[in-house]
């Protein structure tokens, strides 16, 4: 049984996240999307918003399910029984440190092994901070996030301004 975490802030999930769980998902038993609870970091969707936009675009994955951590990603993995952490390549700028918490985790715990998924060219560019970039200004975010995301999205900003 091969069971895998893809981690991540997914605030909000985009096209591009989409894509890495969808391949991810056919490369192994159970994939488990990882929302990380990061207090320390401002994000605009709460820990349950992002968690359910994620349940709602996975709907029809039956080996995907959607769980959100604190602390440790090597901790959270021995509770839940994964061994495979799947993160995404966009460019070399995603590399180093991504290599760095591979080499990390795997060193807390050898059984743990990283798999990278290369960006599908057509959402390399894709980010969270992107889709966050251009609703807050109005933009058209309809290429990086399913249409029924759009509108939350913008009211983020509506509540704020
Ligand atoms: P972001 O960098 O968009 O804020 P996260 O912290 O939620 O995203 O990233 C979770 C994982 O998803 C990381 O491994 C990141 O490289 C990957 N990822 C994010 N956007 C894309 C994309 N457009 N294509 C492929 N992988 C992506």
């Amino acid at each position: 049984m091969k069971k895998a975490i893809y981690p991540g802030s997914f605030d909000p999930v985009t096209f591009g996240h989409m894509d890495i769980i969808t391949r991810a998902s056919q490369l192994v038993d159970e994939l488990v999307v990882g929302v990380l609870n990061n207090s320390a970091k401002n994000s605009l969707f709460s820990l349950p918003e992002r968690v359910s936009m994620i349940e709602e675009m996975t709907r029809d994955l039956p080996n995907v399910t959607v769980a959100s951590f604190n602390g440790l990603l090597v901790d959270f993995m021995n509770e839940i029984g994964a061994t495979i952490i799947v993160r995404g390549l966009r460019a070399v700028t995603d590399f180093e440190y991504e290599l760095q918490i591979a080499q990390a985790n795997h060193v807390q715990d050898e059984r743990i092994e990283t798999v990278f998924l290369t960006a599908d060219f057509k959402y390399s560019y894709l980010s969270s901070t992107i889709v966050k970039e251009f609703a807050s200004y109005g933009g058209d975010i309809s290429h990086f996030v399913p249409q029924c995301f759009i509108d939350r999205i913008y009211q983020k900003y509506s509540q704020k301004g």
